[in-house]
């Protein structure tokens, strides 16, 4: 008899996104730890700049 090829993969190590820790699918690209969705959204936080002449106390 084969093993159980369901629990073979059980026993890997999952893929987990290292930010939202959900359960990735194996990519071709694996350079990164974080899942598409992270990825994408890390980057809006790092170009984002809050204007320095926004002043709401001035309103
Ligand atoms: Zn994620």
């Amino acid at each position: 008899m084969l093993p159980n090829v369901n629990q073979f993969f059980d026993s890997l190590p999952k893929k987990q996104c290292s930010k939202c820790g959900s359960v990735m699918e194996e990519l071709s690209e694996c350079y990164t730890h974080v899942c598409n969705e992270c990825s994408g959204q890390s980057i809006y936080p790092l170009s984002f700049k809050p204007d320095p002449k926004y002043n709401p106390k001035a309103v």
